[in-house]
Order: structure tokens, then C-alpha cells, then sequence
């Protein structure tokens, strides 16, 4: 039986922390859950999931749908879509079966892509990685590219495939129907294996995602200015978290409009988070003085989870202890709460 590849290439940067990475996950659940009762995608259809932020990785090798567990989404710091494509492109000359006089090889894999940011990437990798992604790949797979929100620069990725596809990724029920629309695409190319067509047929799109027409747009935002999410660690369990805020421009008292950030949530994360993340991620610079509220630890339920370091620069949370200690580099402080603002790394999205 010859095998209908599909990649998800999948961006796992800190803006997708919260929500939005809970309902990619349970996506993939439901695209599995329903392929297992589908007797065409079950014959053919094979699956694997890559993540990638500053750094990519294989969250889930090429198998079959059968045996198919969904994966644990990681989450890092920084969009390099340089190492997302890089390794995509090394699964597939690794895992594709090719056609040769003895045997019919895989059909045509096709690639979701999945990003909500800008790359931060240098031009001269993208244009290296865009070249070589042309040369090899545009036209032995079948790349879907899939804008989440509208910050991304649809101008890079109208560079890799025609398909460049915009989701609204307003809310929960926003999801749940992406997610029913990439499971009846997959569906109807592996009926379309079936019938000894192209194994590559994108399902009705309905108002869930829209085509971008890539003649007429050419946006290129310069920074994912949406949210901050500011790297934390907990004093007691020495465990990463991420605090996430989000844009918000309000008029204030004299009617001039003004622009902070709001407190969205604290998420704890794993220490996959420094594997995933690009070692340059925090040269960008907040100032306190944007930012409303402050979380609890979501480690230890400390009650303040936003205490900076002046010595290493980093942030922790800290209790009723007399004397804190930094879980970052190891110096120990004491806490007062003084007004007045200070600028604090951002990572980047
Ligand atoms: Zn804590
Ligand atoms: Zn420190």
C-alpha cells in the first residue's frame, strides 16, 4: 500500500502559550480520533508532527494513524522558521519511500505549516532556506501554509507554496472548526489516493480559513508586538513558567490614547522550553511601567510570581521568605516593593 505522508509543521512559539497551544493539542487529538473510523485514511494516511520555535523538533515520527498517540506540544522562545524547514526538510529525505523500478514509492506528502509570528530568522537564512525548500521540495510535496491571526509575513510564505491560508484563531469554537476542516482535507486526499488522483485535495474552506491572495498582499510586520511573555522560574521548584501578556490601547484621563500590556496568565512550562528555545531570545527590552498586574507563581502558588533580579536580570517569584534566593543564578536578596518602573527582557515570539 502506498503511504499518503502528512507533516505538521507546527509553530510553538511563547505567543501560542496558554490557550491557544491547549486547543492545537486537542486538535490533533480530534484529527486522530476521526482518521481511525475513515477506512480510506486509515489504509493510507501516515502522520508525524514537528515543532519548532527557536529550535525544531520531532514531537511525533512518521507512523500510522493507527498507532498514532497525540503529542505533548513544547513550547520555546523565538520563530526560526530557518530550523522548522531545515528539519522538515531532513524528515523527508529521511522517511519518504521513493518510487523505483521495483516499487511504487509514497505519494506526494503533504505539509501543514502552523505559525502565528513573524520569523527571526536573518533575511539571508530565509532567502537560503526559501531557495532550498524551492529546488527540492516545491514540487514533490504539497505544502499548505496556515496563518494564525494576521501577524505573520505572508510575503516570506507566499515564497514557499501558493496555498497560504489566513484562520481567524479568535476563540475556542474558531479551533474546533479549523481543526474539523484540516481532518476532512486529509480525508478527502486519501480518498483522492483511492481513486488514483493527485492525493491532494484541500476541503471546501467555507468561512473557517480564507485564502490570502498573495498579488495584493504584502505585509511585513517588523515585530509579534500582540503579546510579551516574559521567562520566569520558580524559587522553590526551580521549575520555568512564562507570564503572557497582552496589547491593550486604552484612551487615558486627558483622552490621549496610550498602549500597555495586560496580564493575561502565568503557564508553567517544562525545561523543554530551553531546548526549544534560540540562545539570543531576550535582547529585547520592556519596561515594567507597560505592563498591568503582576501573576502568582503557577509553580508553587507563591503569591507574587514577578520579583526581578538585578544581578542576572531575570525574574522569580517570591513568598514570605526573609531572604530570597535567585533560582537562576543563585543570589540571594531581599525584597522590598518599590514603585517606579524597570525594564525587564522580553523573549521573543
Ligand atoms: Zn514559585
Ligand atoms: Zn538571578
Amino acid at each position: 500500500m502506498r503511504r499518503l505522508p502528512i507533516y505538521f509543521l507546527t509553530d510553538v512559539s511563547e505567543s501560542m502559550i496558554g490557550e491557544p497551544i491547549e486547543f492545537v493539542q486537542d486538535g490533533m487529538g480530534t484529527i486522530i480520533k476521526e482518521l481511525r473510523t475513515d477506512p480510506y485514511a486509515l489504509e493510507t494516511v501516515w502522520i508525524s508532527v514537528i515543532a519548532f520555535a527557536g529550535q525544531p523538533k520531532t514531537i511525533a515520527p512518521l507512523q500510522e494513524v493507527i498507532s498514532f498517540y497525540p503529542p505533548k506540544f513544547p513550547v520555546g522562545s523565538g520563530t526560526s522558521l530557518c530550523n522548522g524547514l531545515g528539519h522538515l526538510m531532513y524528515e523527508l529525505r529521511k522517511n519518504l519511500v521513493k518510487t523505483t523500478s521495483e516499487q511504487k514509492g509514497d505519494w506526494k506528502p503533504i505539509v501543514f505549516l502552523f505559525t502565528d509570528g513573524v520569523p527571526t530568522d536573518s533575511p539571508s537564512d530565509l532567502q537560503a532556506v526559501i531557495s532550498e525548500w524551492k529546488q527540492n521540495w516545491q514540487r514533490s510535496a504539497n505544502l499548505v501554509v496556515v496563518s494564525f491571526g494576521k501577524n505573520t509575513n505572508t510575503t516570506i510564505l507566499g515564497e514557499l507554496t501558493e496555498n497560504v491560508l489566513f484562520f481567524d484563531n479568535a476563540d475556542a469554537n474558531a479551533y474546533k472548526q479549523f481543526f474539523k476542516w484540516v481532518t476532512a482535507s486529509i480525508k478527502t486526499s486519501s480518498l483522492s489516493v483511492e481513486n488514483n488522483s493527485s492525493g491532494f485535495e484541500l476541503a471546501r474552506f467555507d468561512d473557517i480559513v480564507t485564502k490570502i491572495d498573495l498579488s495584493k498582499e504584502s505585509r511585513k510586520p517588523v515585530i509579534d508586538d500582540n503579546f510579551v511573555v516574559l521567562a520566569a522560574k520558580c524559587q522553590n521548584t526551580k521549575q520555568p513558567y512564562l507570564i503572557k501578556y497582552r496589547k491593550n490601547v486604552f484612551e487615558d484621563n486627558y483622552g490621549e490614547l496610550g498602549l500597555n500590556y495586560r496580564l493575561v496568565g502565568a503557564y508553567k512550562v517544562d525545561n523543554t522550553y530551553f531546548e526549544m528555545s534560540d540562545e539570543n531570545a531576550t535582547d529585547m527590552k520592556i519596561s515594567t511601567d507597560k505592563l498591568e498586574g503582576a501573576p502568582a507563581c503557577p509553580c508553587c502558588g507563591n503569591q507574587y510570581g514577578f520579583a526581578y533580579d538585578e544581578t542576572c536580570g531575570k525574574i522569580h517569584c517570591i513568598g514570605n521568605e526573609k531572604i530570597s534566593t535567585c533560582p537562576w543564578c543563585g543570589n540571594k536578596a531581599q525584597y522590598g516593593f518599590g514603585g517606579g518602573g524597570f525594564d525587564v527582557n522580553r523573549t521573543r515570539g
